[in-house]
């Protein structure tokens, strides 16, 4: 045992020792040894006299209090006795008046009347209170007449009266009664605690705290201990007011209890509760209303009143030996147990009635079980509310590191995987056996099929986890739906599929959104369309919706002629790993993830996506996007119809010459355009520089000298027609001569003409096609700086990037390709190179060699991938002159290439 165990058991087992004692000699001495309250000049005795009724006729009769006796409504009794002969100073007779009005003659001289029959609000007689009076010295022996009359169906009951001293006689009222009332009160604390503690929880969990109920029920019946309570006179100034809530409040008690139980059995029995509360509300009613129109007395009616009392503990009893015999009960544990204190304590109460055990006790009773099940709730849902915190906790954590795994896991997968794809492609490129291409394409297909999955599993662990961003910019409407379509039209293409791409020509030409998002969405519903579909024709329809001045409503339609999906599986689409016909489209590949992905992207973009399909013939998935508008500007026609041609073959031609002298500056405030133009140009070595705006435009003109000038039309602050007005009118500019070539994407007749007339030398439409640029560079460009090549032989782009088969390896995701160039870009091999090539260590040089081809590769540097393999050949078969002459090329090729990828990632 520690120093500090031994140490806390020795002062827990002192202190208990400690307790014991005290609580043993308190206990003990308050119940066995006599009591020394009040002393002599507190007593009293019981006022046990023979009592005389004086009938009608005048004779007398004998009566005994206490006692009862019956008689019709509302007949008065007297009776009668004769004063002790001795009488001590400051002596009082006291006693339980019990619901009469009372009139005291001492010999016939009225000495004190107890009658608020006409000052209360409801009922007629006085309600029941201890009425004192006081005696004097010259009362002795004289005849002490009391005179009852009240309203009930001939009732009258005498308790015990008492005389002696008037202070003894309340002390001993308050001593029976206090336990009860204090325990009562601090029930009542308690239950206005749990109500105020539930609402909290409550509004924190959103969701419904059954204690609410009990601390409701708890607090009506602890108001109801007080008000039955006899030293009620003492607590409350208005005895009549706190005598009907007493009769009234049993009504109500069942209605909270019901409700806690009901709620804490899960509603199972929802039905008979709702039934046994409609009662309890109309007996409520009922009975109230009876006894306010005079009509009858609370006492009278209280059975009635009572029916509602004993019906919901019928109700909760039998639900709850029902869920005791099924075993469900243990569902419920603190609300059963609570239910149990109350049953119990009204039984004994009942059970204390009926042997007409001192009554005014029974009210402590009721109190302690109001505690104890006050105590056992808050206990009981305090424990509760502690356990769903803690399995929360443990849910989210759990869901979240299983996100974080799957994120991690995939992102680990990608990797080897593109490994086993870019050798798998030497193979292709290199194998002759039919047999063995066979089984490489096998792998490819099956390669490129785990890319996606891991793709879409790592967007949905990003979207589960919380991580998906929704990235707002600018982006062209054209733009993006080139971008889908050109992303689908090849597989459609080898499916014999036609794509149409129809649109609304005037939606607004720039907007603001998550463009990689979007065109993830259009690309997956595209890709489905054309995966389940074996002929016909896949239709992407764009349209759009204005909902204000600032914002309209994208709406995408992406409509197939494929299989369709029947209406019970439609309910089932955007669920995660759902795939449905698994037995039909067991050949097609997918994971069931795509529709969740695009659901759960469309909501984070307050989106919205509905299908309509018919089995057989055909789905129809429609999408709407809320979008700010940037640009008003109608969009105008699109290049795509139909047709597989695609922005990414004009990027295959290969430029007619290189014009490395040469020095072009373009303008554009779209960073993707500028990349595009680069990517065009690559080849041609042309120097090339951006502005991303007029106003940067304008400040490189008087810097450098260009050969020509690419100025977008569509910008903003400056637009191209401004820019090119201040360039010519701007002193230091150094571009005089230099023509200016407009680029737009408003390329409509007649545009030509009033371009030329503002100055440009020439227009260009966007998306620009790379014969057009060509030609036009060729026109354009001064001669001497042309050196037309042939282009068999133009074999030393090894800074070119093909980002299409770049894409492919990557499984079709912008973002990871975008990561696999940056993953290029810090893994840079130069100083590795350099060192190896001068230290002449061969090995390690191939070794780099090897690995310079694979991941060149996969991001789709195709040339630098072959200089690469041919130098790690070379060394294979020794010819290290071969390396020796191509290690400069190599480098520099390479040096170029990390420039390129430093732009695109820009
Ligand atoms: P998967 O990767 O399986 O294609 P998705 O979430 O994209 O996953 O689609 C779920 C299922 O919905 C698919 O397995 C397919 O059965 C069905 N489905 C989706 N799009 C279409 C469509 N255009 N025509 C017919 N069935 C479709």
């Amino acid at each position: 045992m520690t120093k500090e165990k031994k140490e806390r058991v020795l002062f827990h087992t002192m202190f208990w020792i400690m307790f014991c004692i005290l609580a043993a000699y308190f206990i003990g001495g308050e119940l066995f040894l006599p009591s020394e309250w009040g002393g002599s000049q507190y007593d009293f005795t019981v006022f046990d006299v023979q009592w005389k009724r004086v009938m009608d006729d005048g004779t007398l009769q004998d009566f005994k209090i206490p006692g009862k006796s019956i008689e019709r409504k509302g007949e008065v009794i007297t009776l009668e006795t004769k004063l002790p002969d001795k009488i001590n100073p400051n002596s009082s007779i006291m006693f339980w008046n019990e619901y009469n009005n009372t009139k005291i003659y001492i010999d016939g001289e009225l000495r004190q009347e107890y009658d608020l029959k006409d000052s209360r609000l409801i009922g007629s007689s006085s309600p029941a209170a201890y009425v004192i009076f006081e005696l004097f010295e010259q009362d002795q022996g004289k005849t002490l007449t009391l005179v009852c009359s009240n309203n009930y169906a001939g009732a009258y009951s005498f308790k015990e009266m008492y005389y002696g001293d008037k202070m003894g006689m309340w002390m001993s009222v308050i001593r029976q009664n206090l336990g009860a009332v204090v325990v009562a009160g601090l029930a009542i604390l308690l239950a206005m605690l749990s109500i105020v503690f539930s609402l909290i929880l409550e509004r924190h969990y959103q969701d419904e705290i059954s204690m609410k109920y009990l601390g409701f029920g708890v607090l009506l019946t602890g108001i109801w201990v007080l008000a039955n309570s006899s030293m009620r006179q003492i607590i409350f100034s208005n005895i009549s007011v706190i005598s009907d809530v007493a009769f009234i409040a049993p009504g109500i008690i069942p209605l909270p209890f019901l409700m806690y139980v009901n709620v804490s059995q899960k509603r199972k029995y929802s039905v008979w509760y709702r039934l046994c509360g409609i009662f309890i509300f109309f007996d409520f009613l009922i009975s109230n209303t009876l006894v306010i129109l005079n009509i009858q007395t609370y006492t009278s009616i209280f059975p009635f009143i009572a029916l509602s009392l004993v019906l919901a503990v019928a109700l909760m009893l039998i639900t709850m030996i029902l869920d005791l015999i099924l075993g469900q009960i243990h569902t419920y544990r603190t609300a059963a147990i609570c239910m149990l204190i109350i049953c119990i304590s009204g039984l004994v109460q009942v059970i204390c009635y009926m042997l007409k055990l001192n009554i005014s006790y029974s009210g402590s009773l009721i109190a302690i079980a109001l505690l104890l099940i006050m105590g056992t709730a808050l206990h009981g849902t305090m424990s509760d509310m502690l356990r769903l915190g803690r399995e929360k906790d443990e849910a989210v954590y759990a869901s979240k590191s299983k996100a974080q795994f799957l994120a991690n896991m995939s992102h680990e997968i990608r990797t080897p995987i593109n490994a086993v794809l870019g050798m798998n492609e030497m193979i292709l490129r290199e194998e002759t056996q039919p047999h063995i291409l066979e089984y490489a394409k096998d792998i490819q297909s099956a390669g490129r099929s785990l890319l996606s999955l891991i793709n879409d599993i790592l967007d949905f662990s990003k979207i589960e986890s919380g991580k998906m961003e929704i990235l707002l910019g600018e982006y062209e409407v054209s733009s993006l739906l080139n971008d889908s379509y050109n992303l689908v039209a090849l597989r459609a293409k080898n499916k014999n599929l036609q794509i149409v791409v129809k649109h609304n020509e005037n939606i607004p030409r720039r907007l603001l959104g998550d463009e990689v998002r979007i065109r993830q969405i259009i690309v997956n519903l595209l890709t489905n369309g054309i995966k389940y579909t074996d002929s016909g024709t896949v239709s992407l329809f764009v349209d759009y919706e204005e909902i204000n001045e600032k914002q309209l409503q994208l709406k995408i339609m992406v409509q197939d002629t494929g299989m369709g999906i029947t209406e019970e599986d439609q309910k089932k689409l955007f669920q995660s790993f759902q795939r449905v016909e698994e037995k039909r489209n067991r050949n097609i590949e997918g994971t069931g993830l795509g529709l969740a992905i695009t659901k759960q992207l469309l909501e984070l973009m307050n989106g919205t996506i509905t299908v309509e399909s018919e089995y057989g013939k055909g789905s129809v998935f429609r999408i709407e996007i809320p979008q700010d508008i940037v640009q008003y500007e109608p969009m105008g026609e699109l290049s795509i119809q139909g047709e597989t041609q695609s922005m990414s073959a004009p990027m295959v031609h290969r430029m007619s010459f290189k014009a490395p002298k040469a020095r072009i500056l373009i303008v554009d405030d779209v960073l993707m355009n500028l990349k595009v133009m680069s990517g065009l140009l690559k080849e041609t070595k042309i120097q090339i520089d951006f502005a991303e705006s007029g106003m940067e435009c304008l400040k490189k003109v008087c810097q450098e000298h260009y050969d020509i000038i690419f100025l977008d039309h569509m910008m903003p602050a400056m637009d191209g027609l401004e820019t090119l007005r201040q360039m010519k009118q701007m002193k230091g500019n150094l571009n005089w001569q230099t023509p200016v070539i407009m680029l737009t994407a408003n390329a409509i007749m007649g545009a030509r003409e009033e371009y030329l007339e503002a100055g440009f030398a020439d227009y260009l439409s966007k998306p620009v096609e790379s014969a057009k640029l060509d030609s036009m560079l060729c026109h354009y460009l001064p001669k001497d700086q042309i050196a037309h090549v042939g282009l068999a032989n133009d074999k030393n782009s090894f800074d070119e990037l093909d980002e299409e088969a770049g894409l492919a390896y990557s499984g079709g995701s912008i973002d990871f390709y975008l990561e696999m160039l940056q993953m290029y870009l810090d893994g840079n091999m130069t100083e590795a190179l350099q060192h190896y090539y001068e230290e002449k260590d061969w090995e390690n040089y191939r070794i780099q060699m090897h690995a310079l081809k694979s991941t060149s590769l996969s991001i789709g540097a195709i040339d630098m991938a072959e200089l690469a393999e041919k130098l790690e050949n070379g060394i294979k078969k020794g010819e290290i002159d071969t390396v020796v002459e191509e290690h400069g090329i190599l480098l520099r090729g390479y040096q170029d290439l990390m420039n390129v990828i430093k732009k695109r990632l820009e």
